[in-house]
């Protein structure tokens, strides 16, 4: 058997996984250990923190230091992870429930201080794990336990929101476009400064089955469909969103210290 070189980046005794078949969080976790060996990070200087939610399961699996923290606090864990070891490459695994309603203040203050932290949503637009509530992403009409006659939300675009709140790298990709999504985490792998890659991921089970989508490959297929490189009437854009530089905040408060203690 050809053993492929990032699987050394996966607790081999943890596997296999409890994702429902046809999942997207598979595609996305293996895009960010692709993305890591690609930075040439390793597992001694790489830290994977994650909140709750099918997603943030993925920490448990990788073989790096990893937290599986509280819902919607992977990003101050994270800040405290940098903060203490500066060195350190913290990666940060969130869904959508959990980074941008339970977790919400969290990001938005994460981007506004521009924390040097990367942050990797699997947005599929539900919450999967609970129940198949509506969350903060789900579209307009789409339907969910908590919306069965569908969804009268107005839905955040979690790339335009940590754009507005101050993230100086904000992408986007989707499970169907892997190696552009390979691409997408290592660029923002290189920003120093709060790096924000949000994936479209399908759940076929919580969000597929009550939203017409008979198969994940129906799914991954309307990715393949809608997706475009660039801005594109009635299309959702892919790719490098956003890029700007800004100190970031451990620099800023070594910075200080070294100001203010010599
Ligand atoms: Fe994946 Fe959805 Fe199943 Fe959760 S509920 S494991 S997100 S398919
Ligand atoms: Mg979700």
């Amino acid at each position: 058997m050809i053993e492929r070189s990032y699987e050394k980046f996966f607790r081999q005794n943890r596997l296999p996984h409890l994702w429902c078949p046809g999942c997207g969080n598979g595609i996305v976790m293996k895009a960010i250990v692709q993305a890591v060996e690609k930075k040439g990070w390793t597992q001694d200087n790489t830290v994977i923190v994650s909140g709750i939610g099918c997603s943030s399961r993925a920490s448990g699996y990788m073989d790096f230091d990893t937290l599986h923290t509280a819902h919607g606090r992977a990003i101050p864990f994270a800040t405290g992870i940098k903060l203490a070891n500066p060195d350190l490459n913290v990666v940060v695994i969130t869904g959508d429930g959990d980074c941008t309603a339970i977790g919400g203040n969290h990001f938005i203050h994460g981007c506004r201080r521009n924390i040097n932290l990367n942050v990797i949503l699997f947005n599929n637009n539900i919450y999967g794990m609970t129940g198949g509530q509506a969350s903060p992403t789900t579209p307009l009409g789409k339907k969910a336990t908590t919306a069965p006659y569908g969804s009268i939300d107005p839905p955040f675009d979690a790339c335009n929101l940590a754009i507005a709140a101050g993230a100086t790298f904000v992408a986007r990709s989707t499970a169907f476009h892997v190696q552009h999504l390979v691409n997408m985490i290592s660029s923002s792998f290189d920003n120093e400064g709060f790096s924000f890659v949000e994936a479209l991921v399908q759940c076929p089970t919580s969000y597929g089955r009550k939203n017409k989508f008979p198969t994940p490959a129906s799914m991954l297929q309307w990715f393949k469909d809608n997706a475009a490189m660039k801005p594109t009437e009635g299309k959702f854009t892919i790719g490098v969103l956003h890029s700007s530089t800004a100190e970031s905040y451990d620099h800023a408060y070594y910075r200080l210290i070294d100001e203010v203690v010599g």
